[in-house]
C-alpha cells in the first residue's frame, strides 16, 4: 500500500511536462516543409520539472 510521492507533483504546471513548444511560423521551406520555431518553457527552462536542481527539498524536519 505504500506509495512513493506522485510523479505529477514534480511536473511543471506551465507546460505540463512538455518542456518545449513548437510553433509554426506560416512560412515554408523550398521543399514544402513548414518553418517552425522551438520555444522552451520559461518556467522550467525546458526541463519539464518544477524543481530541476533543488537538493534541499527533503531537508524538512
Ligand atoms: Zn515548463
Amino acid at each position: 500500500m505504500a506509495q512513493l510521492a506522485p510523479a505529477r507533483a514534480r511536473i511543471c504546471r506551465a507546460c505540463d511536462g512538455f518542456a518545449a513548444a513548437v510553433i509554426t511560423t506560416g512560412t515554408r521551406h523550398r521543399d514544402g516543409t513548414r518553418v517552425t520555431l522551438r520555444v522552451t518553457c520559461p518556467a522550467c527552462q525546458g526541463t519539464g520539472h518544477t524543481t530541476p536542481a533543488r537538493r534541499r527539498e527533503t531537508a524538512r524536519v
